[in-house]
C-alpha cells in the first residue's frame, strides 16, 4: 500500500506496465480552463491555474481588463450591459 498522503481521490492514478507487473503512479490532475459563467465557453486571455495558485499570480493573469472580465465572455458581457440599460433582467 502506498503512503497515506497519496491515497486521495484528488490525485490521478496512472497504471505503468513494468517487467514485474503493474505499478501505480500518482499524478496531479490538470487544472480546468476558465469558462464563461453564462454560456460556458472557454475564456480567452486567462491562464489556467489550480485554485491554490490563484493567490500567488497577478491580477492581470486572472482577468481581462473590462467589466465582468474573468467571469463573462465579451458577448455575454455586452448582452448583460445592454439588458441592464434597458431595465431588463
Ligand atoms: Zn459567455
Amino acid at each position: 500500500m502506498v503512503r497515506r498522503s497519496l491515497r486521495v481521490r484528488s490525485l490521478r492514478k496512472i497504471y505503468v506496465k513494468t517487467s514485474r507487473g503493474v505499478n501505480i503512479h500518482f499524478k496531479e490532475r490538470p487544472a480546468q480552463l476558465p469558462k464563461c459563467s453564462s454560456c460556458k465557453t472557454i475564456l480567452k486571455g486567462i491562464k489556467k491555474f489550480k485554485s491554490r495558485e490563484y493567490k500567488n499570480v497577478s491580477k492581470s493573469e486572472k482577468k481581462v481588463n473590462r467589466p465582468y472580465g474573468g467571469n463573462l465572455c465579451s458577448k455575454c458581457m455586452r448582452l448583460k450591459i445592454k439588458n441592464l440599460v434597458r431595465g431588463q433582467k
